[in-house]
């Protein structure tokens, strides 16, 4: 028996490395998520098989819970929630592993100095991930508004992590349960995670979403140790390696190194004092905007956050259609943060049936911008706000933006005046190239659509 369950755990973590593999490309990620999924169901079963296994009616209740809350959030949740979705999910696998953790202690059932070092490292990793996701989650719910930062916050740090290393190291040694030790291992754990995450806002918060991704990954990869199940083991290791691969190239894409996210943080806050803008907003009509794309040669659509909420994605693949028709040459380019989560605007679009070769990303559109004749911005703020470059005292200051300042004419689809993310004004549409096209991006599009029919008949 124990065979078939090792060589069932051996198939699901081959399943897990395929399905991450096809979720690397947009054609195939679909397919990736529902093999993983099919996977960890197998994994769940065989589970009720491993040898000493009891408890059954816990485990059933714990699954028809989680489950059931999971299967409901996934239906109804929002396109633009799905970032915070996103945190809080992965903070409770970051708790689940610091969990295990807790009732292996607990019961005294780690041994050997190996394993329980493993433990140790997986429960603090995991309280960091749980507590740190769920202020994450918090800020991106709206939940919590406020940016905390403590006076000397890095020695905060620093002495919050060294206190929760000393803990984890006497626990190892004690050999034995020692409730006070435990419980104030996981206490200082868990305020670490807070308190390094709280003051992180802005740009940074991708970031560190998918800093904390690769902890959970980590943490569950250490716990498959302790419980000797190699499923958790290859499931951790893979979650623990893409996330931290993904946290490399969100931060390389943003020019923040990692320590930076961590140590000098974005605030997310509005910047004081920044430098003046000159110029004023100039408004257009959807005739104009209409005509402008109509008669262009080349038209860049820069998609933002603005897009995803007003769900303007179909009618924008429709009046680029249209565009393309006349023979304007129509693409799209993707910031790497643009919306609110990564892949965010890239999804979109596939959704609309965006064909995959009109779609750029931020290093091979940026040097086109001059060539093009509009850049069309829809709902999309800080990725193009050319103060990212100049102003030293922006929060969003060396974050590379979209070129789209250096097009021809830019054209901007937006509520109001309302500011993106960061919070802080926007120099490019003050620009003499800048149009405002005020409106929610779908009704605004949906305008732009029937002028630009009107000009073919
Ligand atoms: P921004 O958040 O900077 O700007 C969005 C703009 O959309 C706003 O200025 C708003 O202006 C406009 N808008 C809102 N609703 C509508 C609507 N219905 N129709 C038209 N426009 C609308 O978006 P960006 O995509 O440019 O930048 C993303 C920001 O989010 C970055 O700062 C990034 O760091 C941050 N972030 C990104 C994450 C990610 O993983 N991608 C995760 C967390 C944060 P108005 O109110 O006037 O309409």
């Amino acid at each position: 028996m124990n065979t078939l369950i090792q060589l069932a755990y051996f198939g699901v973590a081959v399943v897990f490395i395929l399905g991450l593999k096809a979720m690397s490309s947009p054609v195939t990620a679909r397919k990736g998520i529902v093999w993983a999924g099919y996977a960890m169901i197998a994994a769940t079963l065989v589970t009720f098989y491993t040898p000493g296994m009891q408890n059954y009616g816990l485990m059933i209740t714990a699954i028809v819970l989680g489950g059931g809350v999971a299967w409901w959030s996934g239906r109804v949740v929002k396109m633009t929630d799905m970032p915070q979705m996103v945190a809080i999910y992965n903070g409770m696998g970051g708790g689940a592993a610091a969990a295990i953790a807790a009732l292996e202690f607990a019961r005294g059932g780690v041994h050997s100095p190996g394993v329980a070092t493993l433990a140790v490292l997986g429960a603090l990793i995991g309280s960091v991930a749980f507590s740190g996701s769920c202020i994450a989650f918090a800020k991106l719910q709206g939940i919590m508004t406020k940016t905390w930062r403590l006076p000397q916050q890095n020695l905060v740090n620093i002495g919050l992590a060294a206190l929760t290393v000393l803990l984890g190291l006497a626990i190892v040694i004690s050999g034995a349960p020692v409730p006070a030790l435990i419980i104030a291992f996981f206490i200082v754990a868990l305020a670490l995670g807070v308190i390094l995450t709280s003051p992180i806002g802005g740009a940074d918060m991708p970031v560190v979403i998918s800093l904390l991704n690769a902890f959970t990954g980590l943490a569950v990869g250490f716990e498959g140790f302790v419980l000797g199940n190699p499923a958790l083991i290859v499931a951790g290791i893979v979650v623990g390696a893409s996330g931290t691969l993904l946290t490399q190239l969100m931060a390389k894409a943003m020019n923040r190194p990692i320590r930076n996210v961590i140590f000098t943080p974005i605030t997310g806050e509005a910047a004081g004092g920044g430098e003046a803008i000159e110029g004023s907003m100039k408004e257009f009509s959807a005739l104009d905007a209409a005509s402008v794309m109509r008669y262009a040669s080349k038209v860049i659509i820069v998609p933002g956050y603005g897009m995803a909420v007003a769900g303007a994605q179909h009618k924008v693949w429709e009046m680029a259609q249209l565009l393309e028709e006349g023979g304007v040459e129509v693409v799209f380019a993707i910031h790497p943060v643009a919306g609110r989560m990564p892949g965010h605007m890239n999804v979109l679009l596939a959704e609309a049936g965006v064909p995959y070769d009109k779609i750029f990303d931020l290093e091979e559109i940026n040097a086109d911008f001059p060539q093009a004749d509009v850049a069309l911005v829809i709902g999309a703020n800080d990725v193009v706000n050319p103060v990212a470059r100049t102003d030293k005292s922006s929060p969003i200051y060396g974050m590379p933006i979209l070129n789209a300042d250096m097009a021809q004419n830019v054209i901007v689809v937006k509520r109001g005046k309302g500011a993106g993310y960061s919070g802080i004004e926007n120099a490019l549409f003050y620009k003499d190239n800048c149009r405002m096209l005020y409106g929610s991006a779908q009704q605004a599009i949906g305008e732009v659509i029937t002028h630009v029919k009107a000009l073919e008949a």
